[in-house]
């Protein structure tokens, strides 16, 4: 028997709840493994709070992050006692994820754990850190310096945010974070924000072109947020764009792309390929410290994830959060 947290479907919505299964109810796949540690982003809030379509199967383990020990393998890439990661590919929504302790999952879809990187370390990073890698990843590989200018942030204080502005700050770049809790300002400061503005100045319509300020965008809010970031986005900019905290809405014109060769770069990494997926750990594992990451998460048990999750879509919750299982 082992512990996990199970989502069923009712006419009252989804209830989450913390059980016992047997292993032989795991999905079958090639990898089998003791989850070590798992976390909590804020598509897992959705999913355990049913608050948005995101699981697909029922009954559901979400968990859409982990790092486990490999008990057994059918594939040559690992071996039994392997720690292996696993972010998104349909985790957590489609196939058991890794609010659990045990998991089973296809190779195809693990890599190993990078060397230096604890497997709690990695979990506060989770899919939020290794997104907001691929985010900057984007804007360096655009060619987008430190001494092009300022970086805009937003959605700042979740979990994406918080670790753009770290990476980016830890790159050299002048960072500018947008949130709505003025009282994170200086927790955003810590983090590395030389400046923090509030969300309300890019969350209603504004126009199509705007002062040119940024260099480079980090977006993890969509809407009337995204469009006014490409419009304040200078000749030749780059905006990433990765989330819809504001909404899924892109009311913006073609302005800013066809009169000032602005680029938007569309951010996924649930589908990412194994190479860039390599990329991205091994670029977190070398810029972040344990004490970023100290910063930046706070640790809770399973028992805890499923109160924690319905704060995380309240808007309650400051950065990372890392569920401890083993
Ligand atoms: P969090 O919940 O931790 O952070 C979201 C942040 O968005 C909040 O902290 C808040 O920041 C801001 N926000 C929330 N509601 C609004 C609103 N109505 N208007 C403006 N800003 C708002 O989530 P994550 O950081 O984990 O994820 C951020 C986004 O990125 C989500 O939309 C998520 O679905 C998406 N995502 C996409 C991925 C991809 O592969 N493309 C992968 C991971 C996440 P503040 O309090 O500072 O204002």
């Amino acid at each position: 028997m082992f512990k996990a947290i199970q989502l069923q479907q009712s006419e009252q919505g989804t209830q989450a709840q913390v059980v016992s299964l047997n292993e032989s109810d795991l999905p079958e796949a090639d990898v089998q493994l003791d989850v070590l540690a798992s976390t909590l982003n804020y598509k897992d809030g959705l999913a355990i709070t049913g608050a948005a379509p995101v699981v697909r199967q029922w009954p559901m383990v979400p968990g859409i992050d982990l790092v486990g020990r490999v008990t057994n393998s059918a594939s040559e890439r690992f071996k039994s006692g392997d720690l292996v990661l696993l972010n998104g590919f349909g985790v957590g929504e489609t196939h058991w994820g890794g609010l659990a302790e045990k998991a089973s999952l296809k190779a195809d879809w693990l890599i190993a754990l990078p060397d230096g990187i604890s497997p709690t370390d990695a979990m506060a990073v989770g899919t939020a850190g290794y997104t907001a890698m691929l985010c900057v990843l984007a804007i360096e590989k655009h060619g987008i310096t430190p001494d092009k200018g300022e970086v805009l942030v937003t959605g700042a204080a979740g979990g994406v945010g918080s670790f753009a502005i770290t990476l980016l700050n830890k790159l050299g770049y002048q960072v500018v974070a947008s949130t709505g809790r003025a009282e994170e300002a200086d927790y955003l400061k810590g983090l590395g924000a030389s400046e923090v503005i509030d969300r309300a100045s890019l969350s209603e319509k504004g126009k199509p072109l705007q002062r040119e300020r940024w260099a480079a965008v980090v977006d993890c809010v969509g809407s009337h947020t995204l469009a006014n970031a490409c419009a304040a986005t200078q000749y030749g900019g780059a905006v990433a764009a990765c989330g819809l905290a504001q909404g899924m809405d892109f009311p913006s014109s073609v302005a800013p792309f066809i009169l000032r060769g602005v680029t938007l770069y569309g951010i996924d990494s649930v589908m990412r390929p194994l190479a860039d997926r390599e990329q991205a750990w091994q670029r977190l594992a070398e810029l972040l410290e344990a004490k970023d990451l100290a910063d930046i998460s706070r640790t809770i048990s399973l028992d805890e994830a499923i109160g924690v999750a319905k704060d995380l879509l309240s808007n309650k919750v400051r950065g990372r959060v890392v569920v401890k299982i083993a």
